[in-house]
């Protein structure tokens, strides 16, 4: 066990949003001294010069997908927990829409097992809502919280019948596990971009933004009538933002999360038909846009997330038509967040960072991790002012569609500490 001594960091507090100058000692798996000045303690120690770095809590992305069991070739557990670590991410939440679907105990089982093996970030498997995700039957909440389920999605697609959805949240209650809703009225989805002005002139089939809304609305009806603790998935609109502002206000357990692509494009990228702006929900327009930034302003969005969704070229390298939606992220999130709230000066740095550590930690029902005494060492590092660019070859994950390949970011993890190890360093 090496015993690490981070000296001259900015520790970030996530709950005053303050920055505090602070020396911390690590000794086997826990934080046992924060203070100025802490003397090396000789021995094995490592002593660790932070001088100009924010030591933050462990980040967490509670919206991933990994394609283990079924599309190896595109990302397995152990492939996209490293790329986790590298993002700075101590523990990631990974959707259950695999092949087969994590369903069921022994598939929730599974993932853990090969997160144990690959010994880099925590992996917490989200179960499905309902079997094979399929919207019909439920799945078996009582078994795949026993194996270790943290939450529950049908992630890929929305839960069409209001029916079921009042039973899963019903049946749900007991074990307090979140409801992730990916939110799009199937009824009016369909399209390959965000319906509108751009979808019109390039002549491709658009997704109305009122597809994420309706089932917003509908969904927040159900929890004020029934109960559960509710999410958003990878919110996109202006009125789902305002949806969950106003339950908020009405004291209803309903929290939501937002991707780097829904703040820093819109559907304008698609005219370049490069499938790299193929996702879903879509990009979308300014106005949206702008009010996804007062959600994250006002408190109304709580995590941010990357909606990681590795794909093999041949997949993604066709027309836009045919291409599946999604982008990969886990490895450019931060330095994309900073660009998007940081630098632009919208937030601070903790304000950000609370998103990423205290806001999915609360939603996946795991304990905040602060930069404290006698807390676990689930440390990130962060370089604020470091300027890099993306370069996708150099990615762990097993996939390289992402539209930020050289993209100039200022911003970056450069050390991922797990429970006292540091388990990746620039
Ligand atoms: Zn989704
Ligand atoms: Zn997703």
């Amino acid at each position: 066990m090496t015993n690490i001594l981070i000296q001259n960091g900015q520790v970030v507090d996530t709950v005053s949003l303050k920055l505090k100058k602070a020396d911390v000692r690590v000794r086997d798996e826990k934080i046992v001294e924060v203070g100025p000045k802490l003397k090396p303690g000789g021995g094995d120690e490592r002593v660790v010069d932070a001088k100009g770095l924010l030591v933050s809590p462990g980040l967490v992305d509670i919206h991933v997908h990994l394609r283990e069991p079924g599309d190896e070739d595109e990302e397995t557990v152990a492939s996209g927990a490293a790329a986790a670590l590298a993002g700075g991410f101590t523990d990631i939440a990974c959707m259950p829409n695999t092949t087969p679907a994590l369903d069921n105990e022994a598939a929730i089982e599974f993932v853990f097992r090969q997160a144990f093996r690959a010994k880099a970030a925590r992996v917490w498997p989200v179960g499905a809502i309902t079997k094979e995700r399929a919207g019909k039957e439920l799945a078996e909440y009582a078994q795949m919280v026993r194996g270790g389920a943290v939450a529950f999605s049908d992630d890929g697609a929305g839960i069409a019948s209001a029916g079921v959805m009042a039973k899963a949240l019903k049946y749900m209650q007991p074990f307090e596990r979140t409801l992730i809703q990916h939110c799009e009225e199937p009824t009016l989805a369909g399209g390959v971009m965000h319906g509108g002005f751009h979808s019109t002139r390039l002549g491709l089939p658009g997704v109305p933004a009122l597809a994420e809304e309706l089932m917003i609305r509908r969904d927040i009806a159900l929890v004020r009538s029934i109960g559960g603790r509710y999410h958003v998935a990878h919110i996109s609109t202006k009125v789902g933002v305002e949806r969950v502002r106003e339950a908020k206000k009405e004291g209803l357990h309903v929290t939501t999360e937002v991707c780097p692509h829904h703040l820093l494009l819109t559907d304008e990228a698609v005219s370049t038909y490069d499938t790299n702006y193929k996702m879903s929900p879509p990009l979308r327009s300014p106005e949206h846009v702008a009010a996804l930034f007062a959600g994250l302003k006002d408190g109304t969005i709580d995590c941010l997330v990357t909606d990681h969704a590795p794909h093999r070229p041949e997949e993604k390298e066709v027309e836009f038509l045919n291409a599946p939606f999604g982008i990969i992220g886990l490895e450019c999130s931060l330095g994309l967040f900073a660009k998007a709230l940081v630098h632009s000066g919208r937030l601070s740095w903790p304000a950000m960072l609370a998103k990423m550590t205290d806001g999915p930690r609360d939603v996946i029902g795991r304990p905040r991790v602060a930069v404290a005494v006698g807390q676990n060492a689930d440390l990130t590092l962060i370089d604020p002012a470091r300027e890099w660019t993306v370069d996708v070859s150099t990615f762990r994950s097993k996939s390289r569609n992402c539209p930020y390949d050289g993209w100039q970011l200022k911003g970056r993890p450069v050390m991922t500490i797990l429970e006292g190890k540091i388990k990746f360093e620039l």
